[in-house]
C-alpha cells in the first residue's frame, strides 16, 4: 500500500479543506438555523460555489461530472468534507444519496439513469434507501424482510411497512428492498419507487436522539398495494441481498471517512481550551490523566483511519468480498472512536462541554447512530470474529 496521495489528489484535498474552513464552518449554524424555518439559501450557494469550484459529486466519474476518485481518494476527500456535519450535503455527497447515486450508476437502465440519477447528481432532488423494518421485520438481520412485491399484470405490487428510511419525507424516489420470494439468498430485489406514487404514504419523521435537520429525518412509510413497472427493478429479480452489500461496504467505508473528519475537528477544538484554561497551577494540557484522553483519541483517529484506507485499497484492488471484515472493523472502530471523542472533547471542557455554547453535545447526539445504522456494532463484530476463525482475515497485513 502507498500511503501518499498523488499530487492533484494532495492539491484537491487541500483546497477541500480551505473550503471546509473558509466558507462551510463559518456557516454552519446559520444553514441549520435557515432549515428549520424551511428555506436553504446559505446551503445552495454553497453548493453553487462547490460546483463552480469542480468538487461537486468527486465519487462520480467525470462522465456524470466527478472527480473520478476511486475509494482511496474518497477518503482523502470525504474526511475532510466530514470536519463539517454540513459538508457532504455541499458537495453532494452525503448519505443516502451518495451510495443511491453509486447503486444506480451499477444497476439502474439507462433510461433510470436518465430520470432518476441525473436530477440526483444535480441535486434538483433528494432519495432515500428502505430496507429497514419495524419489529418483526428486517433489520440487523435483513432476511426477516416482510415487505413483500407480488408479481402483477405489467410490474409488481409492494406491500408493508419501512421505517428509518433517512430522507424519506423529502425525497422524490426511493429504493425499496421488498421480497420477492421466500429463498433465504435470493429472495429479495431492489425497486425504484416515486416517492409520490400512489399507496406510498409518508407515516412520520421518527423522534430520535438526533437532531432533525436537512435531509436527516428518519422517516416511516408505509406501503399499501404499490405498483411499480416491470423496469422498476434495480438489476435483476433475487438480486437484492447482493445489491445491498455492493452497496453497503463503499457506503459504510464513507461513513468511517466523514466521522474520522468530524472526530479530528472536535479533537482540534479540544485544543484550544486545554492549552489555554489553567487548573491547579498549570495548563489542562500538561495533565497526564488529558494528555492520555488526547493520546488515545489521536491514536484511535489514526488506526480508524489507516483500517478505512486499508479496506478502500481493498476496493480499489478489486476486491470487495475480502474488504468486507475490514469494513466491518473500520465502521465499527471509527463509530465507536466519534462517540469517545465528542464523550471525551465534553470531558475536558467542563461544563462548557455540557453546554450547547459548544457543538460536541449536539454531535454527540446524532454520532450515537454510527453504531447502529448500516448494521449494529455486534453484528460487525460477528462478521469480523467469523472471518477471522475461518482465516479469511489477516490482521498482520
Ligand atoms: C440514524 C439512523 C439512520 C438510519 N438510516 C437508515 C436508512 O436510511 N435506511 C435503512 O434501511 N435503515 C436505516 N437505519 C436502520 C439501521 O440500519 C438499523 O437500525 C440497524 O440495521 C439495526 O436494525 P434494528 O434497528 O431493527 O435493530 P434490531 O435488529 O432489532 O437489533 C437490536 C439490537 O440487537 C443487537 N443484535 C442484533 N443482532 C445481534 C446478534 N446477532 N448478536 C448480538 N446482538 C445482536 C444489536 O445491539 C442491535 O442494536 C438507520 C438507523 C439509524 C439509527
Amino acid at each position: 500500500m502507498d500511503f501518499l496521495l498523488n499530487e492533484v489528489l494532495s492539491v484537491t484535498r487541500h483546497r477541500v479543506r480551505q473550503f471546509v474552513d473558509a466558507h462551510i464552518i463559518p456557516v454552519e449554524d446559520q444553514v441549520f438555523a435557515e432549515d428549520r424555518a424551511g428555506k436553504r439559501d446559505t446551503l445552495k450557494q454553497l453548493q453553487a460555489r462547490a460546483r463552480a469550484d469542480g468538487l461537486w459529486v468527486p465519487h462520480l466519474p467525470p462522465s456524470m461530472g466527478g472527480l473520478g476518485l476511486g475509494p482511496m481518494g474518497m477518503c482523502a476527500l470525504f474526511r475532510e468534507m466530514g470536519r463539517s456535519p454540513i459538508g457532504a450535503k455541499v458537495f453532494n455527497c452525503d448519505a443516502p444519496d451518495q451510495g443511491n447515486m453509486d447503486l444506480l450508476l451499477m444497476a439502474a437502465s439507462k433510461a433510470h439513469q436518465e430520470q432518476y440519477l441525473a436530477p440526483l447528481v444535480r441535486a434538483e432532488v433528494t432519495s432515500a434507501f428502505c430496507m429497514t423494518e419495524p419489529a418483526p421485520g428486517a433489520g440487523a438481520d435483513p432476511t426477516n424482510l416482510r415487505t413483500s412485491a407480488t408479481k402483477v399484470d405489467g410490474g409488481w405490487e409492494i406491500t408493508g411497512r419501512k421505517w428509518y428510511s433517512t430522507g424519506a419525507r423529502n425525497a422524490s424516489f426511493l429504493v425499496v428492498m421488498a421480497r420477492t420470494s421466500p429463498d433465504p439468498r435470493t429472495g429479495a430485489s431492489m425497486f425504484l419507487v416515486d416517492r409520490n406514487a400512489k399507496g406510498v404514504q409518508y407515516v412520520r419523521d421518527i423522534p430520535t436522539l438526533g437532531d432533525q435537520v436537512l435531509d436527516h429525518h428518519e422517516g416511516e412509510v408505509a406501503f399499501e398495494g404499490v405498483r411499480v413497472a416491470d423496469d422498476a427493478v434495480l438489476g435483476q429479480i433475487g438480486d437484492g441481498f447482493k445489491l445491498a452489500q455492493v452497496r453497503l461496504v463503499p457506503a459504510r467505508l464513507t461513513h468511517c471517512m466523514r466521522w474520522l473528519g468530524l472526530a479530528e475537528r472536535s479533537l482540534e477544538l479540544c485544543k484550544k481550551y486545554i492549552t489555554e484554561r489553567v487548573s491547579f497551577g498549570k495548563e489542562l494540557a500538561r495533565h497526564q490523566l488529558i494528555q492520555d484522553m488526547i493520546a488515545r483519541n489521536v491514536s484511535g483517529i489514526h488506526a480508524g483511519n489507516l483500517m478505512t484506507l486499508h479496506a478502500a485499497w481493498m476496493l480499489e484492488q478489486g476486491k470487495p468480498k475480502e474488504a468486507k471484515p475490514y469494513s466491518s472493523m473500520a465502521k465499527t472502530h471509527v463509530a465507536r472512536l466519534l462517540c469517545q471523542v465528542l464523550d471525551d472533547a465534553i470531558q475536558m471542557h467542563g461544563g462548557l462541554g455540557y453546554s450547547d455554547d459548544v457543538p460536541f453535545g449536539r454531535w454527540y447526539r446524532s454520532a450515537r447512530a454510527a453504531r447502529l445504522a448500516d448494521g449494529p456494532d455486534e453484528v460487525h463484530i460477528i462478521t469480523v470474529a467469523r472471518d477471522w476463525l475461518l482465516g479469511r482475515l489477516d490482521v498482520l497485513v
